[in-house]
């Protein structure tokens, strides 16, 4: 059984990673009015690694015999100046996320409970990833700068971002 403490710090979590769904889900709607559809794209499959986040720890508060709690959404921005811009908000906001993940391995080692711990080791090593793919694509942004062949370019490599659900969903 999960205790008290720590099936709400998950169930928490669990709304965190819904709003960074909705997050990239209007980061997408508002790169695709934009004209940009492999932008738009790359963000729609963020839309989908994160609602995966959310289901991983839904499931696993149910193999726990603990409830799942689902809580409201904020509301998240609209808009958006350029991709360079979205990118950067999407660093910032992943690391507030690693934080977070950072906060609940510490809670569950406070609490001995290890399973969840070891849990959480999988979401540890998402975050490097996660952070890391931000920093490469700020990168590339910066660099092309305002080229608008560059840009072009870097929107059809980006166009080509596939959705992989995690493996750990299928167990
Ligand atoms: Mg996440």
């Amino acid at each position: 059984m999960l205790n008290n403490k720590i099936q709400d710090a998950l169930n928490g979590q669990i709304n965190a990673e819904l709003w960074s769904a909705y997050l990239y889900l209007a980061m997408g709607m508002h790169f695709e009015a934009e004209g940009l559809s492999g932008v738009a794209n790359w963000f729609k499959i963020q839309f989908q690694e994160e609602q995966a986040h959310a289901t991983i720890f839904m499931n696993y508060i149910n193999q726990r015999g603990g409830r799942v709690e689902l809580k409201a959404i904020d509301a998240v921005p609209t808009s958006w100046a350029s991709p360079l811009d979205a990118f950067k908000a999407t660093l910032e906001h992943e690391k507030k996320v690693t934080s977070l993940i950072n906060n609940l391995y510490a809670l569950a080692e406070a609490e001995h409970d290890y399973a969840t711990r070891d849990r959480l080791a999988w979401f540890v090593s998402e975050q490097v990833e996660e952070e890391d793919n931000c920093r490469q694509l700020i990168d590339k942004f910066t660099l092309i700068g305002n080229d608008g062949m560059g840009l072009y370019m870097l929107d059809q490599e980006l166009g080509g971002r596939t959705y992989t659900a995690p493996s750990i969903l299928a167990e």
